[in-house]
């Protein structure tokens, strides 16, 4: 069944207290939209898990740090609730801006310290932008657990960070990224790039690949980091914003894999700005 839209905060308020009021567990699902399998596995571990799961649709004006961004982000919203009707999902909260950020609205939560780094240092505000949102739709649906994708491994950790200092009584729980076919990390900006770019794209997971391979060969990081970053240029990406590898658990700066780890990376491709990370095991 396609689900209810519901747009306003104190429908969401009423709605959730009845399903409380009935002993049932609550999920969201935050989403900026165009949902595709990546979204889509986010509902299906919701629903194994909670009684009710509730689904936002907000393209958040706060979080995109360039204007052109934000007008070119696909929206969806009837595609989208289709697509969520095999996946029982309770309802689709789609609340617009003026629900969101009221005149006056002078509030901002900022998470410091791992928000300096990767996406951060390279989207000035995008997380406070981020966590200003998320702690509003935490409080808006007092929702028992959120899940989110580890396709975005710094917002996971940001909102963790965010929930456990404010207190707010959600459990968090990260689910693996999904790819196409071809490796490239599922993304509603995809959907931007033109049919060469979209056969370049994947070369960013597959330098990335090539690069945990070499630690696990124990060459060093840094030649691998040079390589990878040229083969990129060479392949047609524009811009490497940035290509690391971080220790999991604080996002600290690494260059051996010492601890388990991640290496991140952010590129540009006709101007559509790509992201992926992956797992690098611990290197005795
Ligand atoms: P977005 O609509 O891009 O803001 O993403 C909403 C949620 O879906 C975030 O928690 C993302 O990390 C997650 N997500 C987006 N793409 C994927 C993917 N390919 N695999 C897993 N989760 C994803």
């Amino acid at each position: 069944m396609i689900p209810d839209i519901v747009r306003t905060r104190s429908a969401i308020r009423t709605i959730v207290a009845k399903w409380k009021a009935a002993g049932e567990t609550v999920a969201i699902v935050p989403t900026m939209g165009a949902l595709h399998q990546g979204h889509l596995s986010l509902v299906k571990a919701a629903r194994e898990q909670c009684d009710r799961v509730i689904v936002t649709i907000f393209i958040n004006p706060k979080q995109f740090n360039n204007p052109e961004d934000l007008e070119n982000y696909p929206r969806t919203e009837k595609a989208d609730a289709q697509k969520l009707a095999p996946y029982n999902c309770d309802l689709v909260y789609v609340p617009d801006g003026a629900q969101m950020y009221p005149e006056g609205f002078a509030s901002t939560v900022l998470v410091e310290g791992i928000t300096d780094c990767l996406c951060g240092s390279h989207r000035p505000g995008h997380f406070d932008g981020v966590s200003t949102v998320v702690a509003k739709l935490f409080l808006q649906t007092q929702a028992d657990f959120a899940f989110f994708g580890e396709k975005d491994f710094q917002q996971l950790q940001v909102v963790r960070t965010m929930a456990r200092d404010l207190d707010i009584p959600i459990s968090v729980i990260g689910c693996p990224t999904i790819r196409e076919s071809d490796g490239l990390v599922m993304s509603s900006r995809n959907l931007l790039l033109s049919e060469t770019a979209r056969k370049i794209a994947p070369a960013l997971g597959r330098e990335m690949q090539a690069v945990i391979k070499g630690l696990a060969q124990g060459k060093p990081f840094q030649k691998l980091q040079k390589m990878a970053i040229s083969n990129l240029e060479v392949a047609g990406f524009n811009a490497v914003e940035y290509l690391e590898l971080r220790a999991s658990n604080d996002l600290s700066l690494l260059d051996t894999p010492s601890q388990e780890g991640r290496l991140f990376a952010a590129a540009r491709l006709e101007g559509v700005r790509l992201i992926d990370n992956l797992a690098v095991p611990a290197r005795p």
